[in-house]
């Protein structure tokens, strides 16, 4: 007669099972609904063609429709970065997510919003996407931002180039960058684990998105404009693309590009 297998190594089964359901529910591609592939690139990514955003980025194709980002990068998140400010009680600024920005007309002040957004994996793919409205159309403002920095994804260079670390994981950036817009200039340093994000709260989500742990950060100009703050610092996270790097110092750090798990 079989012995009864015990209880232990029943649930144990049970749970191996779970894990292979949840496996393969990531590894299953969910094609937008409703999506209608216009571009080249959106045909292959909807007929399965195309499967791998790397091969994207190499090839140096530009992404046109925000679903191909949808596609090939699962488990995209979103931050919406406070860009707007209006004076609360108590004489403080309350930040929020609009900026109200106003433009003379024969009649008036016209008004519009404007809003910033940040999407990300997590490890090492993000993306920055600005838009503006009329007035009351906050959701939507929220959307177009969204779809646009879905279309604006950068890959992202990581690894461990902090001298006081050397752990050659991906917690931090490979070297020090610099990014600029207008008159605000952001130097990235990579550092050691352990000692988190010290860079401002609007630009700690963008860091967390591209799945930087440990980071420093020297600003130079009007860094209370906001936009062009998070602007720069994006602009020196793909600055990092830029950069020649030898095979010998890629291992020493520990670099890795975007991924997706
Ligand atoms: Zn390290």
């Amino acid at each position: 007669m079989p012995r009864e297998p015990k209880k232990q190594e029943v649930e144990k089964e049970e749970n191996i099972e779970k894990a292979e359901e949840i496996v393969e529910e990531k590894s299953k591609v969910v094609i937008p609904e409703g999506w209608k592939p216009k571009t080249t690139l959106g045909k292959k990514v909807f007929s399965g063609e195309v499967t791998d955003i790397a091969e994207v980025f190499a090839k140096g194709i530009k992404i046109a429709e925000p679903p191909i980002a949808d596609v090939l990068i699962p488990n995209l998140e979103r931050e919406i970065i406070l860009i707007g400010g209006s004076t609360g009680k108590g004489g403080g600024i309350r930040r929020t997510p609009f900026k109200r920005t106003s433009r003379m007309h024969k009649s008036g002040r016209r008004y519009r919003i404007s809003t910033m957004v940040v999407v990300g994996n997590k490890n090492g793919y993000v993306g920055l996407g600005l838009a503006s409205g009329p007035p009351g159309k906050h959701q939507e403002v929220i959307e177009k931002a969204t779809n646009k920095a879905k279309l604006n994804l950068i890959p992202v260079r990581r690894g461990c180039g902090s001298w006081e670390c050397s752990c050659g994981a991906n917690h931090s950036i490979p070297f020090s960058v610099k990014g600029k817009v207008g008159s605000i200039i952001v130097e990235l340093l990579p550092a050691p684990k352990g000692i988190g994000l010290c860079v401002s709260d609007e630009v700690k989500k963008l860091m967390r998105l591209a799945g930087i742990s440990d980071i420093w950060c020297k600003t130079r100009g009007s860094t209370h404009m906001r936009i062009n703050l998070i602007k720069a610092t994006f602009n020196a996270l793909n600055k990092l693309n830029t950069y020649k790097i030898k095979p010998e110092f890629e291992k020493e750090v520990g670099m890795t590009i975007g991924k997706v798990e």
